[in-house]
């Protein structure tokens, strides 16, 4: 089967539900302001990928926005029948959605669960990419300093993120790095950042803000058990046009090699990038 599958969570229980027809109220917080989390699952050629690093991140998600704690086993279960029905997909995206539910209906989540065929990405994971950086308009400390902004996890408010990427398309590139307002490189929009120097991968530390990236930790042990050394560190944004590798990385387009950052070239290794990719595949 390849057309989608909707999985809805209700009382505790699992039911499918027809994915074309309509399901969620207006007044549905999620719906109506963006309040909840989600997750994404990338299954390749229908392996059931490690699962605990994402649910924990949705459980994550969904304290820091006080949001009742999803049950991981009826989740878990739900990728199980979601994957099973997707048979002979070479790439199922998996979204996991959590809201605060429907304005005055207490604390009762609305919750549900979308596979379908993923976006096919192996025309950029060869290519590369052209990345403009964007200020994201707060410090680097901002987290710590205002933790209602919620910055680390994974909320459905992403259309600030969707905007920096208009802004990217008006400006002729692909993709965007955000930088806080005191010069420190972040993550894109839907992806973490990876750079080299030399022998030395480095990727933004948490502390600045940043969702946990379960690619970014993976690709380090790609790269560990390639003889480079890995670090979460402060990057600052300007030293980012003198790197001698520039990857975006997530679980469903996978490594991506910044070949142009802000109009300048940028280095790229090609067949590093093809290995970095056929290993992140196998990890699912
Ligand atoms: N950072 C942001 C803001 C994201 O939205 C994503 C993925 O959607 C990532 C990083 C990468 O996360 P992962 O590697 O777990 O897919």
């Amino acid at each position: 089967m390849t057309s989608p599958v909707l999985f809805l969570f209700t009382d505790g229980r699992i039911r499918q539900a027809d994915p074309a027809s309509p399901h969620l109220l207006v007044t549905d917080w999620g719906a109506s302001r963006g309040d909840g989390v989600f997750e994404s699952v990338s299954v390749i050629e229908g392996r059931m990928p490690p699962l605990d690093d994402r649910l924990d991140r949705l459980v994550a998600s969904a304290a820091a926005l006080d949001l009742p704690l999803p049950d991981r086993a009826l989740w878990a279960e739900a990728i199980a029948r979601a994957i099973e029905a997707h048979d002979h997909v070479p790439r199922l995206a998996i979204t996991l959605a959590l809201t605060r539910g429907v304005e005055g209906h207490g604390e009762a989540p609305s919750a549900w669960l979308l596979a379908k065929p993923a976006r096919d990405f192996a025309t950029i994971r060869r290519s590369g990419i052209s990345v403009v950086t964007l200020d994201r308009g707060y410090r680097s400390d901002a987290a710590e300093a205002a933790p209602w902004l919620l910055l680390g996890a994974k909320h459905l408010s992403y259309a600030t993120n969707a905007a920096a990427l208009r802004e990217a398309a008006r400006r002729g590139a692909d993709d965007v790095i955000f930088t806080s307002t005191d010069g420190v490189a972040l993550e894109g929009p839907t992806s973490s950042l990876i750079v080299r120097r030399g022998s030395r991968i480095v990727s933004p530390s948490l502390d600045s803000g940043i969702l946990a990236g379960t690619t970014q930790a993976a690709v380090f042990a790609f790269f560990e058990a390639n003889g480079f050394d890995t670090a979460s560190v402060s990057v600052a944004a300007e030293s980012l046009a003198s790197a001698d590798g520039l990857w975006l990385v997530s679980s469903v387009r996978q490594a991506v090699a910044v070949h142009t950052l802000d109009g300048i070239p940028v280095p790229t290794d090609r067949d590093l990038t093809e290995r970095l990719n056929d290993w992140l595949a196998e990890q699912k």
